[in-house]
Formats: structure tokens, C-alpha cells, sequence
């Protein structure tokens, strides 16, 4: 009888697990109509925002790039690319007259973590010394024109506001990088600190352009290709960035460009929506950051994110229908641990006996002993989170596409249409980015699907930079006059 009791009573649990999961599944369901809600939503806010500042949760940045490159820049130029615990410096050789790169180097140096809870000061010192020792490695393939100061592209991945292609302030953080301490003060403009560190070691170099990374990634996709129209950031953040006609912003109250057109910032991590499909996990984690209210978007797309909601969900499971067992595993309440790259490799398992989930379970959350059967809901869980991320990543591309008219065919044009694309998670998980792809031409009506395009774009953001510093260079109009 004790036998039959306990039986029934584990039943009874895996019933009680399946039901959260279920639950949860319905929760986070994105058909297809949905999904064009979304996209309307996006594209109402994205009205609101270029209409004025602060119009819309959606800040629509003006990123003063009005020229993106045509293949004619040249000489030498350094890009800075911060975004993060890492940044990378990279010098190319611009061949102009599509010459093309001619040559490129960079590295990437970690940013020891007593800088980043200390000043501004003494992180920018460190980067600009970094900088001035990369500068110092320049040899063969690289030439600079003699009597020219070096000049450089800065990549910062944060919100900014711009107040010309070479100053802007940052408005907050984002990415979960306040974590430690926010070490750069919100209104701080950066190029002014850079430009500060810089002459403090010595480095006779200017900032010729301030970019995030959205609008370096679009600068590096157009120089390889004319029909590169938008770029989107999926990684441990997201964003997205494309080229408006300027007409079409009405807060933009300086000359209207030459090219008739403005890039902009959308910074659509921080779009919100009633229709979105947002769960109580979601509401959870977002109070529990360190930035609740803002960026919902980004918080249920992004690398930062996917794997906690996943741990929220299991926890859950483990807590109300003792799905690990008779206790808690206690590394299940530690947040973050489970970190997205864990969360693909267990999604992408193909061992008949899910060996890895076996083991990410083990390694990471400290459960060992799991059954086919649980690994199995594991993976199921990764699947519904990705899911949903990938298919509200592509309503916001979809989004874009809709608002540039470019969601329908205009037959005489049959123009090609690619967004360029960047970001470890679109990179690395290969589920998301199929799931991305597939919801995309779900929405797209078939006779435009084709023309279509995402195209990666391996880490354009760096060279897109260097290539914005070329064409803001201030040696341009000596020579073109
Ligand atoms: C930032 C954006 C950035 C994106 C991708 C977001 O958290 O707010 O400025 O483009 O991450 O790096
Ligand atoms: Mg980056």
C-alpha cells in the first residue's frame, strides 16, 4: 500500500509540473497574429518617438550619421568598441575606390574588475593606455598620411543621447552593467572623457564618431552591400537601428542632410506592449533587476535574460511539484546562474540520452540523477524560451520593414532588402536564430519573402566604426575642396 501511496503521490507531482509548464507554454504564445500586433504596436510607438523627445518609450535616437559608407573611404583609422566587461580595439586600412580593407588587426582586453567600481577616470585611463599600446604595435600594412592625427570610431553600446556624430551623454544603463556600480555617471559625456584619457597618456588621437553598436553594424553591412537598409543586435542585449528618410522625424529640427536621410537608434530593447506576451516570470526577474520597469523588450529577447527565465520556470517546478526531488536545489534560487550559452547547449542536444542536459543539470544546478523524462522537459522549457524570443525579434524586424514600406512588393522596384545582423545569441544559438528566420517569412507575404535577407554580419560593428571615423574625418574637406 506504502508503495501504491508513493506512486500515486509522484505522479501527482510530474502531473503538477506539467501543468506549470503548460502554463507557462500558453503564457508565452506568439502566433502569428500576435506577432503583427506587436508589430503595429512597434511601429505606433516608433511614429511617437521620432515625432518629439520622449514621445514614446521607444527613444528613436537621432545618431547624426546621415551618410553611410560608399567603398571610397581610405587611409588608416582605429575603431574603440565598448560594450561590455571586454572591449576591443582594431585599426583597418581603408583601400578606397572599393579597394576595400586592405588590412585589419585588433585585440580585445578584458577590463579588470576593480575598474569597473572605480572611477571613470581610471577606466578610461586604462582603455586609452590599451589603445596607446596597440597604436605603438603599428607597422607594415598600415600607413598613415603623413601629418595626419590618428583618428578613431568609438563603439559604445548603451544608450545615448547624441548631440553631434561626436559627443553624446549617456542616458542610463542597460545589460545589467550598473551591476558594478556604474562606474561611468549617467550624463556623462564619453567622447570628452576618452578624449581626456587620451591626452593624459599621451595619445595624440581624435574621436571623429560616436556610434553604438547597432550603427556601426549597419555602417559595416552597407559598405559590403548597397541593399543593407537596418541592422539588429541580438546578444547579451538587443537593438535595432535603420536608415529614415529625415522628412520623417519630425523632432529633428537641424538642416535637413544632403542624403535626405538620418540613421536611427531605435534602442527598441525598451519597447513594452500589452501585446506582449509577458508572464509572471518575466515580472518577476524585471522587479528583481536592477532596472525594473525598463527595457521589457529586451528583457524577454535577449542573452542576458533567456537562461534566468528558464531557472524561474524550473524553480517553480522544483518548489510546487517537487520536480527535482524532495528538496529544492538550492543553486536553482541563485539568479543568473544559469546562463544563456548553458541553456543552448542543452537545446541543442542531440545524444539519444540528453548526456548534456544530464550534465549542465549536474554542473551548473548541482541536480544529478535526472531521468530521460525530466531532461526531456528541460529541454522543452529551453524551446519554449527561445521560441518566444526568436518570434518577438522578428515581429520587430518585421516591425521595421512595415514602417519603410518594404513588407509589400512594388513591382517595378523589386528592390532586395537586407538587414544586417550581429550578437552572440543570434551567432551561437542556432535554434533561435532558425526559429528568427522561419518566423520572419511566416509574416512575410511569399512574393517579398525572397527578396528578404538577414545577413550576419561578423562583428561589422568594429569596422562600421572605423569606417563612420573615415567618412567624419576631419581631413575630408581639404581634400575634397
Ligand atoms: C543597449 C543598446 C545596445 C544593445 C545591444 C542594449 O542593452 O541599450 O544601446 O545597442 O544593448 O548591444
Ligand atoms: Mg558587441
Amino acid at each position: 500500500a506504502l508503495i501504491v501511496r508513493h506512486r500515486m503521490r509522484s505522479s501527482g507531482r510530474w502531473a503538477r509540473a506539467m501543468a506549470i509548464l503548460r502554463e507557462f507554454e500558453e503564457s508565452c504564445g506568439a502566433p502569428v497574429g500576435k506577432l503583427k500586433q506587436v508589430a503595429e504596436a512597434m511601429i505606433v510607438e516608433m511614429h511617437a518617438g521620432l515625432a518629439s523627445e520622449g514621445g514614446s518609450k521607444l527613444k528613436m535616437l537621432i545618431s547624426y550619421v546621415d551618410n553611410l559608407p560608399t567603398g571610397d573611404e581610405k587611409g588608416l583609422f582605429y575603431a574603440l568598441d565598448l560594450g561590455g566587461t571586454n572591449f576591443r580595439v582594431l585599426r583597418v586600412q581603408l583601400g578606397g575606390n572599393d579597394g576595400r580593407v586592405v588590412n585589419q588587426e585588433f585585440i580585445e582586453v578584458s577590463i579588470p574588475p576593480h575598474l569597473m567600481v572605480g572611477t571613470s577616470d581610471a577606466l578610461f585611463d586604462y582603455i586609452a593606455a590599451e589603445l596607446a599600446k596597440f597604436v605603438a604595435t603599428e607597422s607594415q600594412g598600415f600607413h598613415l598620411s603623413p601629418g595626419r592625427q590618428r583618428e578613431l570610431g568609438f563603439t559604445f553600446s548603451f544608450p545615448v543621447k547624441q548631440l553631434s556624430i561626436t559627443s553624446g551623454t549617456l542616458m542610463k544603463w542597460t545589460k545589467g552593467f550598473s551591476i558594478n556600480g556604474a562606474v561611468i555617471p549617467v550624463g556623462q559625456d564619453v567622447v570628452a572623457e576618452l578624449t581626456k584619457a587620451m591626452e593624459r597618456q599621451g595619445l595624440d588621437m581624435r574621436v571623429a564618431a560616436l556610434v553604438n553598436d547597432t550603427i556601426g553594424t549597419l555602417a559595416g553591412g552597407r559598405y559590403f552591400s548597397n541593399d543593407v537598409i537596418a541592422a539588429v543586435i541580438l546578444g547579451t542585449g538587443t537593438n535595432a537601428a535603420y536608415v529614415e528618410r529625415a522628412h520623417a522625424i519630425p523632432k529633428w529640427h537641424g538642416l535637413l542632410p544632403k542624403s535626405g536621410e538620418m540613421v536611427i537608434n531605435m534602442e527598441w530593447g525598451n519597447f513594452r506592449s500589452s501585446h506582449l506576451p509577458v508572464t509572471e516570470y518575466d515580472n518577476a526577474l524585471d522587479v528583481e533587476s536592477l532596472n525594473p520597469g525598463e527595457q521589457i523588450f529586451e528583457k524577454i529577447i535577449s542573452g542576458m535574460y533567456l537562461g534566468d527565465i528558464v531557472r524561474r520556470v524550473l524553480c517553480r517546478m522544483a518548489e510546487e511539484a517537487a520536480f527535482f526531488g524532495d528538496t529544492v536545489p538550492p543553486k536553482l534560487k541563485v539568479p543568473f546562474i544559469l546562463r544563456t550559452p548553458d541553456m543552448s547547449a542543452m537545446h541543442h542536444d542531440t545524444s539519444s540520452d540528453l548526456r548534456v542536459v544530464g550534465n549542465k543539470l549536474k554542473d551548473i544546478l548541482g541536480i544529478s540523477n535526472t531521468s530521460l523524462k525530466t531532461r526531456k522537459v528541460v529541454v522543452e522549457l529551453c524551446n519554449i524560451v527561445a521560441t518566444r524570443g526568436a518570434r518577438l525579434a522578428a515581429a520587430g524586424i518585421f516591425g521595421i520593414l512595415k514602417k519603410l514600406g518594404r513588407d509589400t512588393v512594388r513591382e517595378e522596384e523589386k528592390q532586395r532588402t537586407v538587414i544586417a545582423m550581429d550578437g552572440g545569441l543570434y551567432e551561437h544559438y542556432t535554434e533561435f536564430s532558425k526559429c528568427l528566420e522561419s518566423t520572419l517569412q511566416e509574416l512575410l507575404e511569399k512574393e517579398v519573402s525572397e527578396s528578404i535577407v538577414i545577413e550576419h554580419s561578423n562583428d561589422g560593428s568594429g569596422i562600421g566604426a572605423s569606417l563612420l571615423a573615415a567618412s567624419h574625418s576631419q581631413y575630408l574637406e581639404v581634400e575634397e575642396s
